[in-house]
């Protein structure tokens, strides 16, 4: 699944935890993009993210987890085409 990365700061004690999103547009990434599409949302995004990975969805990293709402739509995706067709 190829995924975008957004580093959430840890204040004090906490550490950065890594969330990731997936990938809002597919769209071709060069590893010097100024923004990237998140699925979760139609108007934010990563701003001068790191380049798009490959994860895998059952990512298994301490301080790294998908985000709940970009792995919602992916698990509901293949059913709506099924309803569709
Ligand atoms: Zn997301
Ligand atoms: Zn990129």
């Amino acid at each position: 699944m190829l995924a975008v990365a957004e580093r959430l700061r840890g204040t004090g004690d906490v550490p950065d935890v890594v969330i990731w999103h997936a990938s809002g547009d597919g769209a071709e990434c060069a590893g010097d993009c100024e923004f990237h599409a998140i699925a979760c949302s139609d108007v934010e995004g990563i701003v001068l993210p790191s380049p798009m990975r490959d994860m895998p969805v059952d990512l298994d990293v301490p301080g790294e987890r998908w985000c709940d709402d970009c792995l919602a739509i992916l698990s509901r995706e293949p059913r709506d085409q099924a309803v569709r067709t």
